[in-house]
């Protein structure tokens, strides 16, 4: 029997909620099953990051040519960086039956929802709003005008959370990694993907083993 195509799984939500720690989690437990979508992205590498790992650290001109050459299932310009998901590897991934992850902002994920609305969008939240903001303030050296802009930001991301199928809190860390890997067990349980299998065995059943009673 041929492979069951895998699951494009969208990790997603707005800025500041704490989408790249809680994938780094969930990609630092052991034997997993999923495969991460590596973007190309226009922005400077930080320290500790590995070119091809996290990131395919490219030029402006680079990333432009691959929006050209229609190489990417998605991109969007966020903070004055280009950031995109490479589409060679995604399809052949999930022809051969393994799972793809992808962790993008929320523009991305509605662009990927057109093109590939069978995968599972999920969004991350945060607690509360202050928790947010306090998350932004503490990610740098922001001006307050930079940080109610980017709190509007945050508010209108959040109300696209009703284009998505799942919503996981992200209070703890751990919480969100269990949460996410239970919805991916689940959609894997679906019966529309369990009854080719199902049906398959009811058929070798009768024209096999039937004769071996
Ligand atoms: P950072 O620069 O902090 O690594 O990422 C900034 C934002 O870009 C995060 O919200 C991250 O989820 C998002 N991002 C990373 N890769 C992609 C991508 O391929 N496409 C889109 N649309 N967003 C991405």
């Amino acid at each position: 029997m041929t492979n069951q195509r895998g699951l494009l799984i969208v990790l997603s939500g707005p800025s500041g909620v704490g989408k790249g720690t809680v994938r780094a989690a969930i990609f630092n437990e052991k034997d997993v099953e999923y495969e991460y979508s590596v973007s190309a992205t226009t922005r400077q590498m930080r320290e500790g990051e590995v070119d091809g790992k996290d990131y395919y650290f490219v030029s402006r001109e680079e990333f432009e040519a691959l929006i050209e050459q229609d190489q990417l299932l998605e991109y969007a310009e966020y903070v004055n960086n280009y950031y995109g998901t490479p589409i060679n590897k995604i399809n052949e991934t999930l022809e051969a039956g393994k799972d793809v992850f992808l962790e993008i902002e929320v523009q991305g994920a509605m662009k990927v929802r057109e093109r590939m609305p069978e995968g599972i969008f999920i969004f991350l939240a945060p607690p509360n709003l202050d928790e947010l903001e306090e998350r932004i303030v503490n990610r740098g050296t922001d001006s307050r005008g930079v940080i109610v802009e980017r709190m509007q930001k945050a508010v209108e991301e959040i109300k696209m959370m009703q284009h998505y199928d799942y919503v996981v809190v992200n209070d703890e860390i751990p919480n969100a990694v269990k949460k996410i890997n239970a919805i991916i067990q689940s959609e894997h349980l679906k019966v529309d993907r369990v009854v080719d299998k199902i049906q398959s065995q009811i058929y070798n059943y009768f024209q096999e083993g039937i004769n071996q009673l």
